[in-house]
């Protein structure tokens, strides 16, 4: 009997930016609630996901190689074992992608998180993931996240997931990190930065032979609530209100100049337009392209 497909087939997709290639990697998903958001009722949530057909609100976490020459880097390392079995896939959509994790000479963050930064080193063991990558992150994240008054401000929650895993992930890379403020942080890709969710979530613009993408990072979780409402932030933003203008002030840099932008929660593999209407915005994903 013929066998149906019982597995997903690995998540990758190659986008060309001039000279630079950017494949989009699947970490996985993680499911949420309406709870998860701030300024916005559970009645007006759930229209906005009826709105999208979507039942429930299941984000994508996404990560992104970035080829430069001959330079490899790696935006974001996923979940790791913190998350839960529908993340932490990254390592294995790397392999499918014919990629040696010892072969990725730097690791940018765009922050600190559990779905960012817990990927970078065996939770059993201790030992990196990428035994040659330079960690890369705006020099505020290791500030807020080694802080021990603010970890003790924190829920239990946070200072598990969040200090305690910023601590730990990024331990066998200390004498290997590099902090930056802005600029460039890489061959073609510029750090922009974009507080709020967290003091040193940054987004990264790729340009070469003309061409941009901008990788936004955390500035959205929900697209079918935040893009039409960018003032709905996250529990988990540090700080909201400066979350929710950053999202506005990228939403309309993106727009005005009509730029590429993918991002870690944007459905895989992420690429897209904003388009703004009045007062709202609108994400116009970009279609499949065979040839690269
Ligand atoms: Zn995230």
């Amino acid at each position: 009997m013929r066998q149906r497909p019982t597995q997903q087939i690995p998540a990758l997709y190659h986008r060309r930016i001039g000279d630079i290639v950017v494949t989009a990697l699947s970490d996985g998903t993680l499911e949420r609630t309406h709870e998860m958001m701030l300024n916005v009722s559970a009645e007006e949530g759930a229209r906005h996901l009826a709105a999208a057909y979507r039942r429930s609100f299941v984000l994508s976490v996404n990560a992104f190689l970035i080829h430069a020459g001959d330079r490899l880097a790696l935006v974001e390392t996923g979940s790791g074992d913190y998350l839960g079995p529908t993340a932490g896939h990254l390592l294995a959509n790397l392999k499918a992608a014919g990629v040696d994790a010892n072969e990725i000479d730097t690791i940018l963050l765009t922050h600190m998180h559990p779905d960012h930064s817990a990927g970078l080193t065996d939770m059993a063991t201790g030992t990196a993931h990428y035994a040659n990558a330079e960690l890369v992150v705006h020099e505020n994240e290791p500030r807020h996240w080694f802080d021990d008054v603010a970890m003790a401000r924190g829920t239990e929650r946070e200072k598990k997931l969040m200090f305690q895993q910023a601590r730990e992930q990024t331990l066998p890379y200390r004498q290997r990190m590099r902090t930056f403020f802005k600029g460039e942080v890489f061959p073609g890709v510029t750090a922009i930065p974009a507080h709020g969710h967290t003091p040193g979530h940054t987004a990264y613009l790729i340009e070469s032979g003309g061409e941009q993408l901008l990788i936004w990072g955390d500035v959205v979780h929900m697209p079918e609530v935040q893009v039409p409402r960018p003032e709905v932030s996250m529990v988990v933003d540090t700080d909201p209100v400066a979350a929710a203008a950053t999202r506005r002030r990228v939403f309309d840099m993106v727009a005005s100049e009509r730029l590429l932008v993918t991002g870690m929660h944007l459905h895989f593999p992420g690429f897209a337009h904003v388009e703004k209407d009045g007062d709202t915005y609108r994400l116009v994903p970009e279609a499949w392209v065979q040839t690269l």
